[in-house]
């Protein structure tokens, strides 16, 4: 690890899959003076993000900011809008899936875990006839939500949001769609209004580049109306003062204005860049960085090519390598970080990530750390990872597959 009496020359390369680097526009952004949060000036700072973040959304209905990490707003998700005891379906696609059911039980819900057993199930998408069955058999209609991962950032597999709304109508339930897009937002596509999401969990130091921070939750028409009846208790996670506050670019409490002044300029780059081509150069930076595991010869943590991650890819070790040993030979050697292997994973596999503000060579120096850390650590490698994503690169021009999209 990084000794504090260190400094290393060069730049830190920060290939965790969140939080993802700060571009040094944002950082600028964040060194403004810090202003009075109930002043003029800030009412037009928060009705600007505010407009601006439903639009990265894709979404008309109000979005809340909170000065939280995600977490804080999976809370917020599961307290405005259910009761104590509520049966919940909760789908298990990995590490996060899993945390955010524990919460709901420390809530005090009852959530039903669903989905593929063993690291089967964390190699795979949601299966929406899955969801469809057990609703089906719901006739009753005990189960007020179901809960998605929207892209599953401990293994790399990004589900098919739309499948699990078609899933709920199919069944006829009334049951809330909540999803987890922390990792998604800006970095995959996501429509919280076209896709029927009822509340839409994310978060600042992923796909929008920030740092940790900001939490928020896209809400629905439907979400709003069960919000008025919802009896778990709340009070710094409330929506309704929040709302009211926000009307006028204001909040209830003191929010996060240095944080709020780089969403600000963070929505602008991203609208510079345009939605659609910042999910391609993902998409495209993904494909490399997956044409570098296979040319190394190792495997994908993604089982299904058709839901590969075009946030972060999971790379298995072969067994008897200790994923977290070559981890941190790469970190003490080259000054990259990367993911752990989290929860059932830990130890068999580590994180790429390639979201926010990557680039064709950014993601080409954690390949090279990577490879030069796994033939450090003696791990046989089939060939030069580096070289197959060099290819790929070299080969697709962003732009050309952005026209393609
Ligand atoms: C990062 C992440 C979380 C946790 O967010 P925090 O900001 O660490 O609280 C939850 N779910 C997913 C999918 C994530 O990527």
């Amino acid at each position: 690890m990084l000794k504090l009496d260190f400094h290393p020359s060069g730049r830190h390369v920060l290939q965790i899959p969140g939080p993802s680097p700060v571009p040094d526009r944002l950082l600028r952004a964040m060194s403004y003076p810090t202003i009075d949060h109930r002043g003029p000036e800030f009412a037009m700072l928060g009705l600007k993000v505010l407009a601006g973040i439903k639009r990265i959304f894709k979404t008309t209905q109000p979005v809340i900011i909170y000065s939280s990490s995600g977490t804080g707003a999976w809370e917020g998700a599961l307290v405005n809008t259910l009761c104590p005891g509520d049966r919940i379906l909760m789908y298990e696609t990995g590490h996060f899936a899993s945390l955010w059911r524990e919460m709901a039980e420390n809530l005090g819900l009852r959530p039903e875990r669903i989905g593929r057993d063993g690291v089967e199930g964390w190699r795979r998408g949601v299966e929406a006839d899955l969801i469809e069955q057990r609703l089906r058999a719901d006739g009753g209609h005990a189960i007020k939500a179901v809960c998605v991962v929207h892209n599953e950032t401990s293994t790399g597999v990004t589900s098919d949001i739309a499948s699990v709304r078609r899933a709920i109508d199919a069944a006829g339930h009334p049951a809330l769609l909540l999803v987890d897009t922390i990792s998604g937002l800006a970095s995959a596509d996501y429509r919280h209004d076209a896709w029927g999401a009822d509340v839409t969990v994310s978060g600042s130091q992923k796909g929008l580049m920030l740092p940790p921070g900001l939490g928020f939750n896209a809400v629905s028409q439907k979400a709003l109306h069960a919000h008025a009846a919802a009896r778990l208790p709340r009070s710094y996670w409330d929506w309704t003062p929040i709302l009211k506050a926000n009307e006028t670019g204001y909040w209830p409490t003191t929010p996060n204005t240095n944080l709020l002044y780089a969403l600000s300029e963070a929505i602008e780059m991203i609208e510079e860049e345009g939605l659609d081509r910042v999910f391609a150069r993902h998409a495209r930076l993904a494909e490399a960085c997956r044409a570098a595991v296979r040319g190394w010869g190792l495997d994908i943590q993604c089982a299904d090519p058709q839901v590969y991650s075009p946030v972060l890819t999971g790379v298995m070790m072969p067994e008897g390598v200790d994923a977290n040993a070559v981890r941190q030979r790469i970190a003490e050697t080259f000054d990259l970080s990367l993911g752990t292997g989290l929860g059932r994973m830990a130890g068999r596999m580590f994180r790429i990530g390639h979201l926010g503000d990557c680039n064709d060579l950014s993601l080409m120096a954690a390949l090279a750390g990577c490879e030069m850390g796994l033939k450090l650590s003696g791990v046989r490698l089939a060939g030069s990872g580096v070289v197959a994503a060099m290819d790929l690169l070299a080969r697709t021009e962003v732009h050309s597959l952005t026209k393609v999209a």
